[in-house]
């Protein structure tokens, strides 16, 4: 039972076939493969494919979405283009303790334009006894910072917390501030349906590997809103990005295709294209124009029936006690610690969460639970010091998967 798809989602049967397919290709023809692919699929145009069916999973046109390069090198490429920090105007605002790639880029942004990450970077912390960032909190604090800010950079759906933020209202409230908007996309993209082109989104980046299912270590992806093609440059060209009409002329002087596909800089890995093509062939199959509502609807249900079966255990306490679940001091009636009470972090409402659950425990019980669910064959992953996430992704999770892992996990805490 694997809960883990918004970590590493599983092989598709259509990628497989699309890899092994390829894998004969180059061992026939070789580099005859760019040009005159005998499957119709030549590599010179290959990610165009991709794009065409990633781009309603977006809610983009494909001129604004790139297939391209990964996450934190995307990250980088986009705020070399849109983080343009004034004497007035520097800070960042994201959310408390995003994923430490991101953290990592942003404070090495900050310092390269000569500004502090400590003052630069600027963290949103839940209030006292919540575990996740209220809406109205994170508006009032761009509205606080207006003067001071340059991006509002968060993560579409927190991979910690699994909150999912309200990307319209963030987005609108940071143009409102003059700051621009970016996003991190890595566990929204394939999880919850996105319009970054009908939001006003100035750009954004994403991995494949999870939602997507593209595979370990696949392409990435990254949005540039059409409304910034003319005015927002390439900084660091390189010759996939060069008109495709005169690319393999090799001019002398750069001439960049218009949109986010100027962006491109290598020719990329046709491996793991082809296995990104096969997931998406598989998102299209649910619905060729709108896969995301489909899958949301489904998503919306399993995640909420997983949420019921855990809620109704009798190790469930709520999540104004997280703190004393990591620390282990939620008592029994008999005043014994209750070795297995656990709570869950990610929001409640529907709209401020995608498929994922963070289940929090004990800091010391947490890595014996998830080994011993293991174990029995369900693989959630550990985050520590005390969270174990489950994802029931709707593409390949059954309802009984969902009944199956709660009956486990009671299993699991019973025997502590
Ligand atoms: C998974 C993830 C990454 C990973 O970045 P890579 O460059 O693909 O290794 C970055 N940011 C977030 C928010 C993630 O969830």
């Amino acid at each position: 039972m694997y809960f883990v798809g918004n970590s590493l989602g599983p092989l598709s049967k259509r990628s497989q076939e699309l890899l092994n397919e390829e894998l004969d290709v180059w061992a026939t023809i070789g580099v005859t493969g760019h040009f005159d692919h005998p499957m119709g699929r030549d590599w010179m145009t290959l990610a165009s494919k991709a794009t065409k069916l990633l781009a309603p999973i977006v809610g983009a046109k494909e001129a604004e979405i790139a297939v391209m390069g990964t996450l934190t090198a995307n990250l980088h490429l986009m705020m070399s283009s849109f983080y343009k920090p004034t004497k007035e105007r520097y800070k960042i605002l994201c959310e408390i303790k995003p994923f430490p790639s991101d953290e990592y880029a942003f404070a090495s942004q900050a310092a390269l334009h000569g500004f502090d990450p400590s003052t630069a970077v600027v963290h949103l912390e839940p209030r006292a006894n919540e575990n996740t960032l209220r809406t109205s909190d994170i508006l009032d604090a761009i509205r606080e910072h207006s003067s001071s800010l340059a991006l509002v950079l968060f993560s579409g759906v927190q991979y910690y917390s699994g909150q999912y933020f309200a990307m319209p209202e963030i987005t609108r409230a940071a143009h409102d501030a003059g700051a621009l908007c970016g996003w991190d996309l890595a566990h929204a993209v394939g999880n919850v349906p996105l319009s970054l082109h009908d939001w006003d989104v100035d750009f954004a980046v994403w991995c494949t590997y999870k939602y997507l299912n593209s595979g370990p270590g696949g392409i990435g992806g990254l949005f540039v809103h059409e409304k910034w093609h003319k005015e927002k440059g390439v900084q660091y060209a390189g010759w996939w990005g060069h008109d495709e009409a005169t690319r393999f002329q090799m001019p002398p002087v750069f001439q960049p295709i218009p949109g986010a596909q100027g962006f491109q800089q290598s020719n990329p890995s046709i491996l793991n294209i082809a296995s990104l093509l096969g997931s998406l062939e598989v998102f299209s199959r649910v619905h060729p124009t709108d896969p995301m509502s489909v899958i949301r609807a489904k998503s919306i249900r399993a995640t909420a029936y997983l949420e019921t079966l855990l809620r109704s255990t009798r190790f469930f306490v709520g999540p104004h006690d997280a703190e004393k679940v990591l620390k282990g001091q939620v008592l029994t009636g008999a005043d014994k610690a209750m070795k297995g009470a656990f709570t869950i972090i990610t929001p409640r409402a529907k709209p401020e969460r995608g498929a994922q659950l963070s289940l929090l425990f004990s800091e010391e019980v947490m890595p014996n639970v998830f080994s011993e669910m293991v174990k029995r064959g369900v693989i959630g992953d550990e985050r520590h010091p005390g969270i174990i996430r489950f994802a029931p992704a709707p593409l390949y999770c059954s309802f009984e998967d969902v009944s199956k892992c709660v009956a486990t996990l009671v299993d699991v805490l019973n025997s502590l």
